[in-house]
């Protein structure tokens, strides 16, 4: 059976996330662990943690996923953006392994007009310094729409990294298929190019996880603007390709698309099902 799930809230606390997404039907999902745009992280209850775990463990989810604040930039111009990336990866790695969880989902940031070279060394030398002896977690870079500055537009931009980094054990790779779709990979007519192309460039070995996504701009627009799934550039039958494939099919998906309500989230989470069942 399909692993999905969507973006969900810790704010009512970590158990009640994960009550949710079994409410809806999703048996993966990812949170950010502090405030995306800031510094705040909340203290973690471990009671509140085991029950999340408890509740995952009961209902045979697949992993979970924490995503990095948007603010975080390990390759900034600024030395105190840059320093505060560290700061708060490494906390949010601490908390990782308070909550349970195993993935982490990393941005790998905009060079800000210092150069593609420079960036993918910022980012690696981040995670030279945060993934350490002792850290058992595993960082997903985010394959990017290549929007600006950004870092991670294509593959090759994504294995220099994994190249300069010491621990590559503990580095994967999450796909966007809006990101990919809007940085030039066309997944929604070809996902077979695609992939084939991911696996000769970074190797399928590194794919651990799927943000699902349909694209409001069309192929190489290098616009991050996510679509409700169906309603987008990639569009049901693009969706339907994707989900099916035999290197993606048993991976988590999750949705990123902008909905208000867990409601509509649940449908859309059946129209996903729906699509990966069809012939
Ligand atoms: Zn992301
Ligand atoms: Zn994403």
């Amino acid at each position: 059976m399909l692993h999905i799930g969507c973006h969900l809230s810790p704010s009512a606390g970590l158990a009640r996330m994960a009550e949710n997404a079994v409410s809806i039907g999703a048996d993966t999902f990812q949170f950010f662990a502090r405030n995306p745009r800031g510094s705040k992280a909340k203290a973690i209850d471990p009671a509140d943690a085991a029950a999340m775990a408890s509740r995952l463990r009961e209902n045979g989810f697949a992993p979970v996923l924490v995503h990095a604040p948007y603010t975080l930039n390990p390759c900034s111009a600024d030395p105190k953006v840059v320093e505060f990336a560290h700061m708060a990866m490494a906390d949010d790695l601490n908390r990782l392994a308070l909550m349970g969880v195993d993935l982490y989902n990393l941005h790998p940031g905009s060079h800000v007009g210092q150069g593609t070279d420079v960036g993918v060394e910022k980012t690696a030398a981040l995670l030279n310094a945060l993934l350490t002896e002792s850290f058992s977690g595993v960082v997903l870079l985010e394959t990017m729409a290549g929007q600006g500055s950004e870092i991670g537009g294509t593959f090759e931009q994504i294995r220099a990294i994994i190249d300069r980094v010491e621990r590559k054990d503990r580095l994967g790779v999450c796909l966007d298929t809006c990101h990919v779709f809007a940085a030039g990979y066309d997944i929604a007519a070809d996902p077979d190019a695609v992939l084939t192309e991911f696996d000769r460039v970074i190797g399928l070995e590194r794919l651990r996880y799927v943000h699902l996504n349909d694209s409001m701009f069309g192929c190489g627009n290098h616009k991050d603007r996510h679509a409700a799934i169906g309603a987008g550039m990639i569009g049901c039958e693009g969706i339907r390709r994707i989900v099916k494939h035999p290197a993606l099919r048993s991976l988590p998906f999750c949705l990123e698309t902008p909905h208000e309500s867990l409601a509509e989230y649940a449908e859309e989470i059946a129209l996903v099902r729906r699509l990966a069942d069809e012939d």
